[in-house]
């Protein structure tokens, strides 16, 4: 590459010029800062300005700069499209998250979400890449249901724009393509679905979005030991990744944002999973001689703080939890001998949170539909989920990993808002 000559389309992010040499930072998406164009002041064409897309012609040398490698010795430069600054939003200083939000058709040109973005794109590959690897069949669930997977009743209903529900059926957006995804593991063995999932929560968190794509694997033959394996090592396999073929990325995001951010994922990589009980957990938390706001007690959700005593003070390490009490869980999960418990598992990581939820399914007909009637589920409603019970049934497990969970991680961006390109959320009216 080095001093052979090169076209490169590209948009301008900055111009320095001294009326004989100028200096031109442009970026075309690929490179994790801009790339220096050097030119003769006479080459540049009127309107060439931030924000404009151009084609430079030249050749690429090495850098005398400090702080990069080559630059762009340009010896023609088109102007493709100009960009007139009187109300072009961004400008050259660093802007604030907050306003970036408000536009967010071009908060992607900025450093920050270039970076997002090729990490996001890049995290999605090596999902399938994992999945493909341990031998999964990647599967479509759909995306319009009548069931509410999580019975919490947070859904989106569909409706004919005159106002009629879909076709006559009370429809929602999908929550979770788990039900689906059940149906296939028990027939192709090792299934998994990427696609987006719809929550009606009214959560102003930095978590929490009201659409956000989700990654489900589902496997017949498979128990919540062997769930447990198999999310963490996904886990490990896609950050691993990302540190070996992203690392530009996540440095600039971590000298942009969050300082620590290299020393989380070295962390994340170095550090093995600790697995303890929810009953395990409850008594960790009780003998802690802490003043939480809600004392531990078997049988509450943990909440926050408990994790964060858990992960970052207690284990410093990921915890993963699992054998929940059953009053807690969702019907499906399964039972375990003890009757008080069933077999769900969370992830949740240092300085982050639950990025990780999953069980092993109850598989035994009778004991399902027993947890149905429990939860004042009409067994009615899940023929189809019951059917799987009657012809053929195995025990099998899946989990569900939050996508943008994943990215937030991996960039360090504190808002889930700023790892999704379009964020649907509370307050945040789409466009
Ligand atoms: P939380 O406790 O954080 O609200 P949850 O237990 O309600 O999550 P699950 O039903 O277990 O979520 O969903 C599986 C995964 O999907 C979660 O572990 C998380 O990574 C992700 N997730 C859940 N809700 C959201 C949301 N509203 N926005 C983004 N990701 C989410
Ligand atoms: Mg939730
Ligand atoms: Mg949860
Ligand atoms: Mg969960």
């Amino acid at each position: 590459m080095l001093n052979s000559m090169v076209e490169i389309s590209a948009w301008i992010r900055s111009i320095r010029d001294n009326g004989r040499i100028a200096f031109i930072d442009i970026q075309d998406g690929s490179f994790a800062e801009a790339l220096q164009v050097v030119a003769e002041s006479s080459e540049l064409p009127r309107d060439c300005h931030n924000g404009a897309a151009v084609l430079v012609r030249g050749t690429l040398v090495k850098s005398p700069a400090r702080g990069q490698n080559v630059e762009l010795k340009a010896e023609q430069i088109f102007l493709l499209g100009n960009c007139p600054q009187e109300n072009y939003p961004l400008q050259k200083k660093q802007h604030s998250l907050d306003f970036l939000r408000s536009i967010p058709h071009l908060r992607i040109r900025t450093n920050t979400f270039l970076a997002v973005a090729r990490i996001r794109s890049f995290l999605a590959q090596a999902i399938h890449r994992f999945f493909e690897r341990e031998q999964y069949y990647h599967i479509h669930t759909p995306i319009i249901t009548s069931s509410d997977t999580e019975g919490t009743g947070e859904l989106f209903s569909v409706h004919h724009k005159k106002g009629t529900s879909f076709f006559g059926t009370p429809s929602y957006l999908t929550v979770s393509g788990q039900l689906a995804a059940e149906t296939h593991a028990l027939a192709l063995g090792k299934v998994y679905t990427f696609g987006p999932t719809f929550r009606a929560e009214n959560s102003n968190t930095n978590r929490h979005l009201s659409e956000f794509w989700m990654i489900e694997a589902e496997a017949a033959f498979l128990d919540i030991g062997g769930l447990i394996e198999l999310s963490t090592s996904m886990l490990y396999y896609v950050l691993y990744e990302l540190y070996k073929e992203c690392i530009e990325d996540i440095r600039l995001l971590s000298t942009l944002h969050t300082p620590e951010l290299i020393e989380q994922i070295e962390h994340l990589l170095t550090t093995s999973y600790v697995r303890i009980s929810y009953t395990e957990a409850i008594d960790v938390l009780k003998s802690a001689k802490r003043n939480f706001t809600f004392s531990p007690q078997w049988g509450m959700d943990i909440q926050t703080e408990h994790e964060k005593f858990l992960c970052e003070i207690h284990y410093k390490a990921p915890v993963v939890i699992y054998d929940y009490p059953r009053a807690e869980k969702a019907f499906y999960m399964r039972v375990n001998d003890d009757q008080k418990t069933v077999a769900a598992m969370d992830i949740i990581l240092p300085y982050f949170g639950e990025i990780v939820g999953g069980s092993q399914r109850e598989e035994r007909y009778d004991v399902l539909l027993c947890s149905m009637k429990e939860q004042g589920i009409n067994p009615s409603h899940y023929t189809s989920y019951l059917d799987l019970r009657r012809f053929g049934s195995v025990i099998h497990a899946g989990f569900g990993l939050g996508f943008e969970r994943l990215v937030q991680c991996a960039t360090g961006m504190r808002n889930i808002r700023d790892v999704i390109p379009f964020p649907r959320a509370p307050g945040l009216i789409p466009d």
